[in-house]
């Protein structure tokens, strides 16, 4: 039998359509029968519906600490991008393949299980662990019941790469995010008795005004290995009101901050909570004691600055392009790795630039180039 090779594995995982809404349990199976026809074990870890899953494999001696080779199986969706080709089959044009997920992140899942024949043929000096999870691309959702397993071996990993696309430049470290919902409630009213009323807008208004505030004094703290330098903070969804001659009862906005490493996000939250209960509330309870402002997370990770150990170092030695400190815009699920006590790094064939985006692809070359790192660290892994 010919072992498969990392396009044709890379075909078989984009023909799976694991947009983020949908059950990935198709593609979850793929892998664990794959992973099965070589020997290897699979830990299916389901989220609370059933439909979606976590995948957990080892291969080598787990009573030592160990490589987490992680990536997330979801994609975002293509609901009104303009493709050339479809984009759930994988498609060749002129050095590039097409097709969603080529890019973020189906590629490095691919060469990770096409590495998978040479590594259960090896002696491995340690351990290789595959985590593959879901719902990474709505909140990093899904890696928290991977992570809830991981915490219960004996033997922590030692280091974990998350092959999001880099270009297999090392990235050691991102923003964390935390993206908030708030919800006020005022009292409806005429519009030409204002005074009856508690306007829900004006409120919002006011909460976002002072988040502008808090966005301005983000700026002031600078990390100058990141792009912008600071923390950022914006409104981005509105929505309250329900006709220009009512004074309107609800708003609701959803805002986002995103952090550098040294910011605690829940603390910002936090104060701009304590402010509207000490600023606003009073004023709108005096109106009526129904009135409310109430915040709820709706998604959250937190930032990644690689820890530097040995394992690390290693690791970058393999790396075709090593030791340039680089962080990325985008978040990744490695800052939860890392706050579960695994030291991590962000590389991963194929280019964010193209995630996401009509056309999404990945060039030969960056195939090639993830492959040939994988190699070396099969060869590493046996010195
Ligand atoms: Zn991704």
């Amino acid at each position: 039998m010919n072992n498969p090779t990392t396009r044709d594995i890379l075909a078989d995982l984009i023909a799976f359509d694991s947009v983020s809404r949908n059950s990935n349990l198709a593609l979850i199976d793929y892998v664990q029968v794959y992973l099965s026809s070589y020997g290897v074990e699979s830990q299916i870890i389901h989220d609370a519906s059933g439909e979606k899953a976590n995948l957990l494999a080892v291969i080598g001696p787990q009573d030592l600490p160990g490589i987490v080779l992680s990536g997330h199986t979801d994609v975002v969706p293509v609901d009104g991008q303009d493709w050339h080709s479809d984009p759930f089959l994988l498609t060749e044009r002129s050095g590039k393949l097409y097709g969603r997920g080529t890019a973020d992140m189906k590629s490095w899942l691919a060469a990770v299980l096409a590495l998978v024949p040479r590594l259960v043929a090896a002696r491995l000096r340690m351990p290789v662990w595959i985590a593959f999870s879901y719902d990474e691309e709505v909140g990093c959702k899904g890696v928290h019941g991977l992570l809830a397993q991981l915490d219960k071996l004996p033997v922590l990993p030692a280091a974990c790469i998350v092959g999001e696309p880099t270009e297999m430049y090392p990235v050691m470290g991102h923003k964390g995010k935390i993206a908030v919902r708030c919800n006020v409630t005022g009292l409806s009213a005429h519009s030409a008795y204002t005074p009856q009323g508690v306007n829900a807008i004006e409120y919002a208004v006011r909460i976002m005004q002072q988040l502008m505030t808090l966005a301005n004094r983000l700026k002031q703290q600078k990390n100058l290995d990141f792009d912008p330098p600071f923390s950022t903070l914006q409104t981005g969804l509105i929505n309250g009101g329900k006709a220009l001659n009512i004074v309107p009862e609800h708003c609701q906005f959803d805002f986002e901050i995103r952090t550098l490493p040294q910011v605690n996000a829940q603390q910002l939250v936090d104060e701009i909570t304590t402010w509207t209960q000490a600023e606003l509330l009073p004023e709108m309870q005096a109106i009526s004691p129904q009135c409310a402002i109430t915040f709820s997370t709706l998604s959250r990770y937190p930032a990644l600055q690689t820890q530097s150990v040995d394992m690390i170092d290693a690791l970058l030695t393999l790396l075709p392009k090593p030791q340039i400190l680089q962080t990325v815009a985008y978040g990744t699920e490695g800052g939860l790795f890392q706050q579960h006590g695994i030291p991590t790094l962000v590389c991963g064939p194929g280019c964010m630039e193209q995630g996401h985006k009509p056309d999404e692809f990945i060039t030969l070359e960056q195939l090639q180039a993830c492959d040939a790192f994988m190699l070396r660290l099969w060869h590493w892994l046996q010195d």
